[in-house]
């Protein structure tokens, strides 16, 4: 078995072919400078020949000083009938100045006589002579082989010449890539080894997900022998993705002690990979292996019992070494404990065996069998434990609102207007108000009116609104569940409500927002602090284990 293996990030390239990612020039400048600093060996950023950004990009990227990474510029074997020195794209790749090149090359007879439409001896020439090209240039040469694992099952003689084609140019790694994702373990296994046993060169793999495999394979081929795996960081590429180099990097670090990066550069692999998707815009996927949020979330509350007795009774690894945190979800289904941390942070004395626990735990339950979910609204979490231990005084009441659309709007920011009536001990307010849509303009009704009594209110905006429809299949008639977050430019909190009517919804998910908010203040007034709260606190759903209490 190997102790080390090259990791080759092709987010910037691969990654680019991906629906949905465009990357600026900036924007790939600084996943350089991420991936850099992580330590991955090699990044491969686009084909200079390709578009006028890659070129810009390649005249940029020159000025930078890579610690770790050794940048790639990617391209193809020469074209079919021309000499070398004629292919404008061979060139093009020269003017990158990268230390080295990728070049990828048919190794699938079919690609050879029906896609590129040439004679199987003409390409084996284009691969050996523009691997030769580049290496009479002093480049590295990464021969990526393209559907290898295709053309092998279809043609073993043919691929393993294309690779000694590649190996006679003088080639530095040969690339074996499953171009198609459809490759199974076991298979690449077997033709990585026989590929190893055959060329005294280095081997690697591209694999590609389309069997949900790509990790697996690439795993597979590193048993075989090869020792470079390509790949893209979080995991995305040309339809449904390449090896997510996140996950592989530790599943092989950790758990075959084989070095991808080094030891001390793992507790940023979370952070890059959050860093990665910002940049790309995409949404990492929270079920992420390592990296998402929910890979070490626990929610059932035996699996949260037993990680607070021992974390490895329900945790593969431990959250840190990869720059990730525990969590403990709140819900029905997460028992006593999460709930006690919660409750004790209003009153200490309370314990797990208290009747209030116990009370608190099955309105929890009535509420989500209503629709409600507090793993995202901790303030109105708060607010329900306060009610049922009598800690709450309501610190106002509307009477009612009335809503006025009108369609077609003369004005988009007042398409509805609300009037409101609401009651601040025996002092009534009535007041009025318009906004881009029903629910806006009860919010700026409600909080106008307020004000009037409480001040600190002009502090609040919204920082974001989410409606989930619960039972679809109820159509017009369904709950609708909304999720607010609101924002006194100090801290964030977030509140939920549940409704058939989304007006309704809304608004109780703004009621609790205030509440909150006036709530906090007050705690804050009384204990003569100046700040309220703790701004993860309300914003993070998660829950710290404390010690004595699990
Ligand atoms: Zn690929």
């Amino acid at each position: 078995m190997v102790k080390k293996v090259e990791i080759f990030d092709s987010s910037l390239r691969d990654g680019a072919q991906a629906g949905g990612i465009s990357f600026s020039v900036e924007d790939k400048l600084k996943i350089v400078k991420a991936l850099d600093k992580l330590g991955v060996s090699y990044v491969e950023a686009g084909n200079p020949g390709s578009n006028i950004k890659d070129h810009q990009f390649f005249k940029k990227v020159k000025k930078i000083n890579l610690e770790n990474t050794i940048l790639v510029a990617f391209g193809s074997t020469r074209r079919k009938g021309i000499s070398v020195d004629e292919d404008s794209n061979v060139k093009s790749l020269l003017e990158a100045e990268t230390p080295s090149v990728a070049i990828f090359g048919k190794t699938w007879d079919l690609h050879v006589t029906d896609i590129i439409k040439t004679g199987l001896e003409e390409n084996l020439s284009m691969i050996e002579e523009t691997i030769r090209f580049f290496k009479t240039n002093q480049k590295e040469v990464i021969f990526d082989a393209e559907h290898f694992f295709d053309g092998y099952k279809n043609n073993p003689e043919y691929a393993l010449k294309a690779l000694k084609a590649a190996v006679s140019g003088g080639a530095d790694c040969l690339v074996l890539c499953d171009t198609n994702g459809g490759a199974f373990p076991d298979e690449v296994f077997k033709i990585t080894e026989k590929v190893v046993k055959s060329f005294p060169i280095k081997v690697g793999v591209h694999c590609h997900n389309d069997c949900g495999m790509a990790v697996a394979n690439s795993i597979m081929a590193v048993e075989a022998g090869a020792v470079h795996i390509q790949g893209t960081y979080i995991g995305y590429g040309e339809r449904c993705g390449n090896t997510n180099l996140s996950t592989i990097i530790p599943n092989l670090q950790l758990k075959k002690q084989i070095s991808c990066i080094k030891d001390d550069q793992l507790v940023n692999l979370m952070s890059t990979a959050r860093f990665i998707g910002e940049i790309s815009n995409i949404t990492l996927d929270e079920r992420s292996p390592y990296v998402g949020n929910n890979a070490f979330a626990h929610k059932g509350g035996m699996h949260i019992d037993g990680v607070c007795k021992v974390p490895r009774s329900f945790e593969h690894i431990s959250p840190e070494n990869v720059g990730n945190n525990r969590r403990f979800l709140m819900s029905e289904v997460s028992g006593k404990n999460t709930v006690l941390t919660k409750i004790q942070k209003i009153d200490k004395e309370i314990t797990k065996n208290s009747a209030e626990t116990q009370k608190i735990t099955d309105e929890l339950k009535t509420m989500e069998n209503k629709g409600y979910q507090f793993e995202g609204a901790e303030a109105s979490f708060e607010l329900l434990i306060r009610k049922q231990l009598g800690k709450y005084k309501p610190f106002f009441k509307v009477n009612y609102f009335k809503i006025i659309e009108e369609e077609p709007s003369r004005d988009e920011d007042s398409s509805s207007s609300v009037l409101i009536k609401i009651k601040v001990d025996e002092k009534e307010e009535m007041t009025a108000a318009e906004g881009n849509g029903p629910v806006n303009a009860v919010d700026k009704a409600l909080r106008k009116a307020l004000e009037v009594f409480y001040p600190s209110l002009k502090e609040v905006y919204l920082t974001d609104y989410k409606v989930r429809v619960l039972d679809a299949e109820e159509a017009t008639g369904a709950n609708v569940r909304v999720l607010i977050e609101s924002s006194d430019g100090k801290n964030s909190w977030s509140t939920v409500g549940v409704s058939t009517n989304i007006i309704k919804a809304s608004l109780i998910a703004l009621v609790d927002s205030i509440e909150y908010k006036l709530i906090s203040d007050n705690e804050n007034n009384k204990e003569g602090k100046i700040n309220y709260g703790n701004d993860n606190d309300s914003k993070d759903t998660s829950l710290p284990c404390r010690a004595g209490i699990c």
